[in-house]
């Protein structure tokens, strides 16, 4: 079990709030990739932390999601380093979960998994659900299919194509948006964003 007290001092993490955040901890409830609620298992609970630094960032994004009257839907900030051991446990697949945990800047409060919402919380429409979820594939994971899993997972890059339009701009438009705040974008998540 972890001590979130410890892992607040050691980190410098601040619990994201706010109005125009939903917090969505997708590793606190069962349907996730690894199909369980992971975060309540190891005592860390459902609250989203970053780093101050990063929050203080986020935190920018705040008066423009107002003006375009959208949300923040944030499924994954600080992560535990427990927690992504037991991901690399749950699902040893290479290329999934960094295999070393304190590489994950996600383990140091440096990373955000999240996608814009309408004012009433439904997510804008994207190639895939955040994490490429669907609760097919979590079990094609469970059952060790990995490579129909894999083939799942290339529709989360940047670069796939074989979307629609209106998926293709929000896409960018989210990659844009949280670059203005200062965070950086990897290529083969298009839901997660590092501030470095
Ligand atoms: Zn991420």
């Amino acid at each position: 079990m972890v001590n979130l007290e410890h892992l607040i001092q050691e980190y410098n993490l601040v619990e994201v709030r706010g109005d125009d955040f939903i917090i969505d901890m997708m590793y606190a409830r069962s349907n996730n990739i690894v199909s369980t609620p992971v975060y309540k298992n190891i005592g860390f609970g459902d609250k989203a932390f970053l780093n101050a630094k990063a929050y203080a960032a986020l935190k920018k994004l705040e008066p423009e999601l107002k003006k375009l009257n959208m949300k923040l839907r944030i499924c994954d900030a600080f992560r535990p380093l427990e927690a992504h051991r037991e991901f690399l446990r749950l699902a040893p697949v290479k290329g999934l979960f960094k295999a070393v945990p304190e590489e994950s800047l996600h383990c140091h409060g440096l990373a955000v998994d999240c996608c814009l919402t309408d004012e009433n919380g439904k997510n804008l429409s994207y190639p895939t659900e955040i994490d490429a979820y669907t609760p097919e594939f979590a079990k094609e994971l469970q059952n060790k299919n990995y490579d129909n899993y894999f083939r799942h997972l290339s529709k989360a890059g940047y670069n796939f194509e074989n979307c629609s339009e209106e998926q293709k701009q929000n896409r960018q438009f989210l990659r844009q948006f949280m670059q203005n705040a200062g965070f950086s974008p990897i290529p083969n998540e298009w839901w997660h964003f590092n501030f470095i």
